[in-house]
């Protein structure tokens, strides 16, 4: 597990060389922000031992196998932690893929899993999680939701970008890593969630895949403007 403090209150941990966790630190311990692939448990429980801080909460942004594969193994570890899992997230995790009126009605792409852990606690776009403030960010996926520390303006994207390969709303493709994209539900729905967030004016950005990138203002520019034309080039195609 390669290990990478950001300020005071994020720590990046990745495995696989392409896969992101975080931990966010508050005043009674520590919050874990997805969970890896299987197998990532042990490699997680030994970092929060090396910060010397408790795993007092779990989390996802999603509920790719990427991001929740883990969840029941930490779980289980720690039965302590309260498991705190967006609504969605916990829907999907529990085996109910459906769509609601509203969405697109596009198929889900990208590997959901079923988990045995029920949430302790569900968590809606608006609530908080410690110092975080909980933010919708469908389009990677339905379930998808970002997590904002209000109190540096760190953003936890999940995979509503990605940096890795290329810095890249989620639905634009990058070659050289390909996989969010070809993962993606909804390229309308992810570049409608791109703005939202962009919106919150982030002074550092995490994300799922890639490196964590401070002052991310220009390249968020970039990136959105990217995809509303390639949204664009699709719907004069249809
Ligand atoms: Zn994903």
């Amino acid at each position: 597990m390669k290990v990478k403090q950001h300020g005071e209150n994020l720590t990046q941990l990745t495995r696989l060389w392409f896969v992101n966790m975080y931990f966010v630190r508050e005043e009674d311990g520590l919050t874990l922000i997805d969970t890896g692939f299987s197998g990532s448990g042990k490699g997680i429980l030994e970092t929060a031992e090396k910060l010397g801080q408790p795993v007092r909460r779990i989390t996802l942004t999603h509920a790719h196998v990427d991001h929740a594969g883990s969840l029941d193994a930490l779980h289980q570890a720690l039965p302590e932690a309260e498991l705190v899992l967006p609504a969605r997230s916990a829907e999907f995790l529990a085996g109910n893929m459906e769509l609601l009126p509203g969405e697109a009605q596009a198929p889900l792409r990208g590997g959901f899993i079923t988990a045995e852990a029920r949430p302790d606690r569900v968590l809606q776009p608006g609530d908080r999680l410690g110092s975080l403030l909980v933010v919708a960010a469908p389009g990677h996926s339905p379930d998808q939701v970002a997590f904002f520390d209000e109190r540096d303006g760190t953003l936890i994207a999940g995979d509503a970008f990605q940096t890795l390969g290329g810095f890249a709303v989620s639905g634009v493709i990058r070659w050289r890593f390909p996989f969010p994209a070809q993962a993606t539900w909804d390229l309308a729905t992810s570049v409608h969630s791109a703005q939202a967030l962009a919106a919150l004016k982030p002074q550092r950005l995490a994300v799922g895949h890639g490196s964590v990138l401070d002052n991310p203002a220009a390249v968020l520019n970039a990136g959105i403007n990217e995809a509303q034309e390639k949204l664009h080039g699709q719907a004069q195609k249809a």
